[in-house]
């Protein structure tokens, strides 16, 4: 197979963090880049993996990396070594820190969610707006306002966050074609919230059914997942939080919004993991999902706004709505249900997963056509054939970070934009090779369409599509 290289990376590549991402990410890069060989190295305070990077001639160095010594990791790669890359895959691992002084040494950086110093997820003492998304975002946009341009650090670049917000742009043009609208790309954030305001569109679910199964039954004590099972367990217990559109017109009790900042979402005080959501894919058709905290959440709402603040003329509602693997939610159930987090994880890999598709899209609703999902179906069969050492939920990841990486080479001095600011055309391109079937379904479905009518239920019928229908009782 021949593969295309769309650059040249000078300086050292370092990887941070070499877990399930990592793992398949390195793949891409070593097929897509040109490098030289003794500048691939992997920071990881575990060894798991060792024996596969030094059989690669991965240079492999053993460092937790912390808030005291991440400067002084960070210079030793690239204080002398100009055109380096920093790709940040790693949990509890400061992703403002980490981004702020790449640029400061020049450095190319790009990570896949902000990610705060270990102990941020479970720390009692704040309280839970400071435990949210938002909070994290705002970190990183006041970074951005304050040190505008400069050296090219992308926020949040993998699958959601990530590439959901490519497919928006692309769900928004299929739309208007398909309602007859003859639409130039838009040139700006303001021409696409004013585009996605004028199709209609209420509100957008990251909309995800991962099918992915081994052949054994889960493992009691155990937490089973195919992707960071810390990862998971540290998003699940933020607080449920949700872009907030201006067509809601009631609010759940145990909402709150915020004073300062975009003001684009609200959060419930409530584990996004316990929190359930009538959604809509195309294998499934209707399905509960989990409405976790993500940043996507709150970038995409604040992206599409058209106006200012908490009272704005127009925004979208926008939240997660994932269906994981049928182990990841008796894990959850098991999980929550004892009071205790399983101490033994486990990431279902390539080797084990014997059927399943991860279905990750963005379900975009309330539009005249009703709701129109866009999005991937790659199957594990498939992602065997495309790239190695990683699952179908890992390809959708790593693919995107190779898309973020080739879009930070071509734009070296872009200074901190997040996925919805990147052009979302060349990052689809790059990518979509690795996703499997991409496909838009549009379909007739609404929250209140598929529903047990055994029991009476407080929803809202004139407007189908308000959040009141689609949170799950
Ligand atoms: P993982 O749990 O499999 O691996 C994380 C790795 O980080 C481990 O190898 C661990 O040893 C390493 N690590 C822990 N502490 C470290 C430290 N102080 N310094 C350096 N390395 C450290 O996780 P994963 O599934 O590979 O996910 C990696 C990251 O990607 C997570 O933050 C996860 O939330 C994120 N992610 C994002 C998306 C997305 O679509 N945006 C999807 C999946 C995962």
């Amino acid at each position: 197979m021949s593969y295309p290289i769309y650059g040249r990376i000078d300086g050292p590549i370092v990887i941070i963090g070499f877990g399930s991402i990592g793992r398949g990410t390195l793949p891409l890069i070593e097929r897509h880049f040109e490098y030289d060989a003794k500048n691939i190295h992997v920071v990881d305070p575990s060894d798991a993996n060792a024996n596969f990077l030094r059989q690669r001639g991965v240079q492999y160095h053993r460092i937790e990396i912390t808030p005291d010594n991440y400067r002084e990791v960070l210079d030793s790669f690239f204080k002398d070594a100009p055109g380096g890359f920093c790709v940040n895959l790693s949990v509890d691992v400061g992703s403002l820190d980490m981004m702020r002084h790449c640029r400061k040494l020049g450095t190319l950086y790009i990570d896949t969610v902000i990610e705060p110093w270990k102990g941020w997820y479970f720390d009692d003492t704040l309280a839970p707006a400071e435990r949210t998304n938002y909070a994290l975002r705002e970190t990183v946009r006041a970074e951005k306002r304050a040190n505008p341009g400069g050296t090219t650090a992308v926020s949040c670049c993998g699958a959601n966050p990530g590439m959901v917000s490519w497919f928006v742009k692309e769900a928004l043009l299929n739309l208007a074609r398909d309602t007859g609208r003859d639409v130039a790309v838009p040139a700006s954030r303001e021409g696409w919230a004013m585009l996605m305001r004028d199709l209609g569109v209420k509100g957008i679910h990251i909309a995800e059914r991962d099918t992915q199964a081994p052949s054994y039954p889960k493992p009691m004590g155990t937490f089973v997942n195919t992707w960071s099972v810390e990862g998971f367990l540290a998003e699940g217990f933020q607080p449920a939080e949700l872009g907030w559109g201006t067509h809601e017109r009631w609010m759940p009790e145990n909402a709150t919004g915020h004073e300062t900042g975009c003001q684009a979402a609200i959060f419930m005080d409530h584990p996004g993991a316990l929190t359930r959501v009538h959604t809509w894919c195309p294998t499934p058709g209707p399905q509960y999902g989990f409405l976790v905290t993500h940043n996507e959440a709150v970038s995409i709402a604040d992206y599409y706004t058209v106006g200012e603040g908490a009272t704005p003329e127009y925004r979208p509602t926008c939240h997660y709505a994932y269906h994981p693997s049928n182990m990841a939610v008796l894990s959850l159930h098991e999980c929550f249900g004892s009071g205790e987090m399983q101490t033994t994880h486990k990431i279902l890999d390539e080797n084990e997963i014997v059927e399943g598709v991860d279905e990750l899209g963005v379900l975009l609703f309330g539009h005249e056509k009703n709701a129109y999902w866009y999005g991937s179906r790659l199957s594990m069969a498939e992602t065997r054939e495309l790239a190695p050492f990683q699952n179908a939920t890992g390809l959708q990841v790593t693919s995107a970070v190779l898309a973020g990486m080739v879009w930070a080479l071509e734009n070296p001095e872009a200074g901190i934009v997040e996925t919805d600011e990147m052009d979302h055309a060349r990052c689809l391109e790059v990518q979509k090779p690795y996703l499997g079937p991409v496909e838009g379904h549009y379909t007739d479905w609404t929250p209140i369409s598929a529903r047990w009518d055994r029991f009476r239920e407080d929803i809202d019928t004139e407007d189908p599509w308000q959040f009141r229908n689609i949170l799950a009782s």
